[in-house]
């Protein structure tokens, strides 16, 4: 992880459009725009929900399989509109390129959304950057979709350089092999240290890009305040089960006002979010080190198989592996325990169990076990 010092970003402070003394800030809507109906009946029942402030939805759809819904396009950005002009409501959407950044002005947009297909693209990312010099709008930049920090940072350097202050980022979870039980895997620890190099930056959670599924929704927006957060988003329709996009993680208007209120907003004090970012850090080292572990154990078991094949047994009554010789080692292994500060009975165990799990395999391949 970088431990490069505290970027030299000038940003909003104060006048941030994405930041609220009464955190957090909740941006809600419907992943997809779909129709006029679909937005405006999800809008009012948003306007109800106690915390929401900004009505997003995206217009052009980044999606992974061609064939699959890729958005309305530009009358979704007419839709918004009349979503603001009705509701009150500021709005936000995602912009890819040059080209939709220049119509979502147009119409008004308050809030620019990077994706995190477009964050990973620093020629996409530099095209949105030029669309938007000399232009006051707010920007929140997602992960790119990979963890990879310098690019994150990268994107928010390259806005900033065309004068834009008002500056936020979107953790939503990053694409690995095995991101279960999310959608996209939270690697808390990126986003803090994001914080960490970028201290003014507004920080949100995409939830519902993190969680993949509703049940998940809450321990992620939970952990998200926790950590000192300044604002959510979470997807929200008023029938998600005809979503045209990611139905699967998105709640009705009604649902969010639960959630809202289910949270704990506790005010987190700046000792406490130093504390909660030096134990992000912790539990990293240990998922490392357990990583570690099983590599090693992993390997304990290749050579052991070969140590098998070599001492094959002629007969049943050849007892293998060789008893005093494991005692002697367990008990250097207990003397070196004992020197490191580590627990002799603890140590014993897992290398008795080690052990009877090889002597177990070892017998059973060659049928000695009864
Ligand atoms: C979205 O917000 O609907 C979206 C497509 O998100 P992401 O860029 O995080 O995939
Ligand atoms: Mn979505």
């Amino acid at each position: 992880m970088s431990t490069a010092t505290h970027s030299s970003m000038k940003l909003a402070g104060e006048q941030s459009q994405l930041v609220s003394s009464k955190r957090p800030m909740v941006i809600a809507g419907p992943c997809s725009a779909e129709s006029e109906q679909q937005m405006l009946q999800t809008a009012l029942g948003l306007k109800k929900v106690k915390g929401v402030s900004v009505f997003r939805a995206g217009i052009w759809k980044p999606r992974t399989r061609p064939g699959s819904f890729q958005g309305v396009g530009t009358v979704g950005l007419e839709w918004l509109r009349t979503v603001k002009q009705e509701t009150g409501l500021r709005t936000a959407c995602e912009v890819a390129n040059a080209n939709q950044t220049a119509q979502a002005l147009q119409h008004g947009v308050d809030i620019l959304l990077i994706g995190a297909h477009t964050t990973v693209n620093p020629f996409l990312v530099q095209e949105i950057a030029d669309a938007l010099k000399g232009v006051q709008v707010a920007v929140l930049v997602k992960n790119p979709v990979n963890p990879d920090l310098a690019l994150w940072l990268g994107a928010l350097e390259r806005l900033h350089n065309s004068g834009v202050i008002d500056l936020g980022a979107m953790h939503r979870g990053f694409s690995t092999l095995d991101s279960a039980p999310y959608r996209n895997h939270p690697k808390w620890e990126h986003a803090l240290e994001l914080r960490r190099q970028v201290p003014d930056l507004a920080m949100y959670c995409d939830a519902s890009h993190i969680a993949g599924r509703r049940s998940l929704l809450r321990p992620v927006s939970q952990r998200a305040l926790d950590l000192g957060y300044n604002g959510l988003m979470v997807e929200s329709h008023h029938n998600p089960a005809a979503a045209l996009s990611d139905a699967q993680q998105q709640i009705m208007p009604q649902e969010l006002h639960m959630l809202l209120e289910a949270l704990k907003k506790q005010h987190t004090p700046a000792e406490k979010l130093k504390q909660n970012a030096q134990l992000e850090k912790l539990r990293k080292e240990i998922e490392y080190l357990d990583d570690e572990l099983l590599t090693l154990l992993s390997r304990r078991t290749k050579v052991t198989a070969q140590l098998g094949d070599y001492s094959k047994p002629v007969e049943k009554s050849v007892e293998t592996p060789d008893p005093v010789r494991w005692d002697l080692v367990l008990e250097n292994l207990l003397h070196q325990a004992s020197t490191a500060g580590i627990d002799q009975a603890f140590v014993k165990t897992i290398f008795q169990e080690v052990r009877s799990q090889y002597a177990r395999t070892h017998l059973y391949n060659y049928g000695l076990s009864s």
